[in-house]
């Protein structure tokens, strides 16, 4: 994450707000020593029993692999 001030690449997480769709940090620069602020924002929602399906499909494919083996 860059500094707005002076540009420099490392910053630390001095503290994290949780709200319901976004998650608020506070950051400060290692080198200029400013604090800023980030937010993170939930973009879309994923459907997990269709990530699972998609495992569990992957799983299947290894195992036939297996078999012809
Ligand atoms: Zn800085």
């Amino acid at each position: 994450m860059r500094c707005p001030y002076c540009d420099h690449t490392k910053s630390t997480v001095v503290d994290t707000y949780r709200l319901t769709l976004e998650i608020i940090r506070i950051r400060r620069c290692d080198r200029c020593k400013n604090y800023w602020q980030t937010v993170e924002k939930v973009d879309r929602k994923v459907s997990p029993p269709e990530k699972a399906e998609e495992r569990i499909q992957m799983n299947l494919f290894e195992a036939n692999d297996d078999k012809e083996n």
